[in-house]
């Protein structure tokens, strides 16, 4: 066990104490039809999903849905839908290959140099196109041991210079737990990096609180906090305030949208939230192509239309807006970048090659070979 994860009691051992989950979060078929976010001619279609899946959708989103619109972003991406009950032969289970890449409960060692730390697998909202979605609210949290089989395996691996923190969403933890995270890893001196993944600071805002900013730094390490949200309106005052804290206590923040089908597909309103992201000081790191989780057809495009919208925010963003375009390769074999290409290589000469370049208009220009 690491000697400064010092023994817990109770619930309070599985990470979830002592915050609670919102009061006002919407978690049944019953609530969101009473919410009017679902007619009652819906319920069948919604519990037979929710008996499947998790579903969470926090008061802050709720605030932000247009129920006059039927397109509205925010509901879409959290309102269950009967196409996810259709699986296709091509969707896996553990799209990313998670489970097959774990040598301890809760550590997911893919690259050499860094490692996921999943001490929890439940979220302040389900999103209904998750990538772990047969896992977040279905596992439990790691325990105690468990946990401390995880810094057993980090420590006693040189080459891990950046941990991970995900999940599920880390920021559900309270203050006290992630701070005692933070401060087992401070003990591990080849980590350097600190990264953590949430959606928290979105979708449940008063849980960026001064004690979780502090309990981030906890670790003493480079801390990271990369956001996950996918529509500008997502980015209320509220969510912005919390972005502001983290930021302004020194945590630089990245972000990670999903390219989702009926809600950030079109080139304006993908642009709307990369500038949104980047006048919050956060810069846009991944746009992930969706991945093969059940259910999730709907929302995928195709990767010719990611690499046309790709193309069409080069031409019209700043390069504070662009982020990378992935892909998760199934099966558990990393991301690799799939945006368009520019540079065509047009042959060679004495060991030297030629290329023609596209600038962002679309305009293709020689480039001298190598002297
Ligand atoms: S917050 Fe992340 S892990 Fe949780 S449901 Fe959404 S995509 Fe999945």
């Amino acid at each position: 066990m690491h000697p400064l994860w010092a023994p817990r009691r109770g619930l309070e051992a599985t990470g979830m104490l002592p915050m609670k989950p919102a009061p006002r979060t919407l978690r049944r078929p019953d609530e969101l039809i009473a919410a009017s976010l679902a007619g009652p001619d819906r319920r069948a279609e919604l519990e037979q999903v929710a008996a499947r899946y998790g579903v969470a959708l926090t008061a802050d989103m709720v605030e932000l849905i247009d129920r006059a619109d039927a397109k509205d972003p925010i509901a879409r991406q959290f309102v269950p839908q009967a196409a996810e009950l259709e699986t296709r032969p091509e969707e896996l289970a553990d799209p990313i290959g998670d489970d097959a890449l774990s040598p301890v409960a809760g550590i997911v060692h893919r690259y050499p140099d860094r490692v996921l730390l999943k001490p929890v697998h439940v979220c302040a909202v389900y999103c209904r196109f998750c990538f772990r979605r047969e896992m977040v609210g279905r596992r439990p949290a790691l325990t105690r041991a468990e946990l401390a089989a995880a810094f057993d395996y980090i420590g006693a691996h040189p080459e891990i210079w950046e941990v991970i923190l995900t999940g599920g969403d880390p920021l559900v933890m309270s203050a006290q737990r992630l701070e005692a995270i933070g401060r087992a890893l401070a003990a591990i001196v080849h980590v350097k990096v600190l990264r953590v993944h949430t959606r928290v600071p979105v979708v449940e805002p008063a849980r960026v609180t001064p004690a979780l900013v502090r309990a981030l730094k906890a670790a003493n390490k480079a801390t990271y906090v990369v956001l996950h949200a996918n529509h500008a309106a997502e980015l209320s005052a509220k969510a912005r305030a919390a972005c502001a804290q983290l930021i302004d206590a020194g945590i630089p923040m990245l972000s990670q949208s999903v390219l989702l089908r009926g809600v950030n597909d079109d080139a304006a309103t993908l642009g709307a939230l990369m500038r949104a992201l980047v006048e919050c000081r956060i810069k846009p790191y991944y746009l992930h192509h969706g991945d093969l989780a059940p259910g999730t057809a709907h929302w995928r495009t195709g990767i010719d239309e990611g690499q046309s919208l790709m193309r069409a925010l080069h031409g019209r963003l700043s390069g504070l807006c662009q982020p990378t375009y992935v892909l998760d390769i199934p099966g558990g074999h990393g991301k690799s970048p799939i945006g368009p290409n520019y540079l065509t290589c047009t042959g060679g000469t004495n060991g030297s090659s030629n290329y023609e370049v596209e600038d962002f208009n679309g305009v293709r220009h020689a480039y001298p070979p190598r002297g």
